[in-house]
């Protein structure tokens, strides 16, 4: 009934790159409308979704202090970029008949909700994507840290990193042909290699709280819903 979906709850984490599409910089919606799509197909096997958006393709942290700027002054403001991604994406699932909440660590009533945890996880029961915003609402953490976090809060049962590439491999993929695909990776040996899954912060934390990271492609139709259905190609990070 469920397509072969076992899941019940899960965090879907993008980077913000993924919705500038081919442009360099900022939201391009018809690839937001496309992830919407993706994720919709899964909303429709009535599984939870928590998703976490970046803000890479706004503006990041250590790139604004590598120029000059205060750091923390410079993750405030990659963590405003945040909560623009999550409402386009609000708007791209709403425009699809899924509903939503955009869930921010840093309150802004007029324009999110704040976040708490019981409501969180009420929505969550009553179907309501939540698209958490602002990341960890702290400086010098990631959005991929923020993902770990919210899915650990919620019960979800993986986090899922929605990529470019199909999985993790031992060497970039894009460069060298003869680069190999994880199956199945461990948290430790993810950290001690670099792999470049999440950052370390991100990966010890899942590693402690015994939470699996599915590292798959964004870019293939349908490919969300498959890899929950455990079709496809994609690496396990537990
Ligand atoms: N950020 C932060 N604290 C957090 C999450 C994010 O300070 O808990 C800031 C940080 O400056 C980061 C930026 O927000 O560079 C955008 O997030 P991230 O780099 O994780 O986005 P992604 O690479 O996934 O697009």
């Amino acid at each position: 009934a469920r397509g072969g979906v076992t899941y019940n709850r899960v965090m879907l984490k993008i980077s913000g790159e993924a919705l500038m599409g081919d442009q360099g910089f900022g939201l391009h919606p018809p690839t937001v409308q496309r992830i919407a799509q993706e994720v919709k197909a899964v909303h429709e096997l009535g599984v939870e979704i928590c998703m976490v958006i970046g803000g890479g393709n706004i503006f990041r942290g250590l790139a604004g202090s590598a120029q000059g700027m205060e750091r923390t002054t410079a993750d405030y403001m990659g963590m405003l970029a945040t909560v623009m991604n999550a409402l386009a994406m609000q708007s791209a699932l709403e425009a699809l008949g899924v509903f939503t909440r955009v869930i921010s660590a840093i309150p802004m009533d007029q324009v999110c909700e704040p976040y708490i945890r019981r409501r969180a996880v009420r929505h969550l029961e009553k179907k309501r994507v939540c698209i958490f915003a602002a990341g960890t609402g702290n400086p010098f953490f990631t959005t991929d840290t923020a993902a770990a976090l919210r899915a650990n809060e919620m019960g979800c049962e993986a986090v899922f990193k929605g990529t470019k590439v199909d999985g993790v491999y031992d060497k970039d993929p894009k460069k060298f042909t003869d680069a190999k695909r994880y199956d199945t990776v461990s948290y430790d040996e993810a950290l001690e290699k670099n792999l470049g899954v999440m950052d370390a912060t991100a990966i010890a934390l899942s590693r402690d709280n015994r939470l699996p990271i599915i590292v798959f492609s964004l870019d293939e139709p349908g490919g969300f819903r498959g890899i929950l259905a455990g079709r496809g190609t994609y690496t396990t990070v537990k």
